[in-house]
């Protein structure tokens, strides 16, 4: 069966160019442009090649950047005081801390010191229970962009049966309540399966929808799939790979070549859902600095 490839750098690039529009709209407007700061701990190269991403994005789409790097050795307090600068400074409109932290800083005291209104991560327990709650919030990044996948694609969703596997507090937790909720791309039946789910073949079989965000490659097999079902991999898994120059490569949780062939829809990594996290956190950003969610 042909299958559609969900193209994540075109949907992505949409995205960024209305964010571009927005803000030559706000500058226009005489309204100041939108800024996002980052903050970055150690050298951990994922973290630094993510957190570059999302400048080099910035810049793309006009939106000013600001890199706050530190040493891995850096206290939490020092964190802690440089969090409350960026709480009260006005010209900041949405910051975030990369994760992970090393391992003497707590993360959740971190997040937790991050003022609701400039979280544009949506990880703060503020934003998190306004999802829960259906109120206006920071949607994090990841499950927001897999939501405007399914939109851009028209994907059928309602009253579909989505299975998401990983139940991480920054993508399969809120993205089994997104595609839940009463909404036009989602109203979906969802089952959340983790490493203790009794085989998880038999939900997999029965999904309209999985949306797999584990962290090991080539995790759904054909087997787990049923024919026609739409699957989103959120896997990013850096493996082995003698035929690259750099001695890797980056790969999904779903073995791509097998499932692709039972599926309407299916997306690449690289090429799918981690273009849309980084357009969406602009998206955020773009929030933040109109004041629309806080007014
Ligand atoms: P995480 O915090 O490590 O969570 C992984 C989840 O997978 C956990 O809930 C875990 O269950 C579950 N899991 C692990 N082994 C399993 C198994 N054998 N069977 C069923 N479930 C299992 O990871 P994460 O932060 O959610 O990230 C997941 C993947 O997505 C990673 O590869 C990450 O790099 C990638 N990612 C991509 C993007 C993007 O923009 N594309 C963004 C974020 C993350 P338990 O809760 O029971 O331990």
């Amino acid at each position: 069966m042909p299958y559609t490839l969900i193209n994540g750098k075109e949907v992505s690039e949409k995205v960024l160019e209305q964010i571009k529009q927005e803000v030559v709209q706000l500058k226009q407007a005489g309204k100041k442009t939108p800024h996002l700061a980052a903050v970055l701990v150690g050298d951990n190269p994922a973290s630094m090649a993510y957190v570059n991403s999302k400048i080099k994005t910035c810049e793309r789409v006009g939106i000013t950047s600001s890199l706050i790097k530190f040493e891995t050795d850096v206290t939490e307090q020092t964190l802690l005081t440089k969090l409350e600068e960026l709480n009260n400074n006005a010209d900041i409109d949405g910051y975030i801390v990369q994760l992970p932290l090393p391992k003497h800083i707590s993360e959740q005291k971190i997040i937790e010191s991050i003022k609701p209104n400039k979280d544009v991560d949506g990880f703060h327990p503020v934003n998190v229970g306004k999802l829960v709650l259906n109120l206006p919030t920071y949607i994090s990044a990841t499950p927001y962009g897999i939501i405007q996948l399914l939109e851009y694609y028209k994907i059928p969703t309602q009253g579909k049966h989505c299975v998401v596997i990983g139940r991480s507090n920054i993508v399969g937790s809120p993205m089994s309540i997104l595609m839940a909720k009463n909404t036009q791309y989602a109203n979906c039946t969802v089952t959340l399966c983790h490493s203790k789910t009794e085989n998880i073949k038999q939900y997999t079989l029965a999904a309209d929808i999985i949306i797999a965000a584990i962290g090991k490659p080539n995790f759904v097999t054909a087997d787990m799939v049923k024919q026609g079902a739409t699957v989103i991999d959120v896997g990013i898994n850096r493996i082995a790979s003698p035929d690259t120059k750099s001695g890797y490569k980056l790969v999904g949780d779903v073995a791509f070549d097998e499932v692709a062939q039972k599926c309407a829809y299916i997306t690449p990594v690289p090429g799918g859902v981690g273009l849309m996290t980084i357009a969406s956190l602009l998206k955020n950003t773009l929030l933040a600095a109109k004041k629309e969610i806080y007014k």
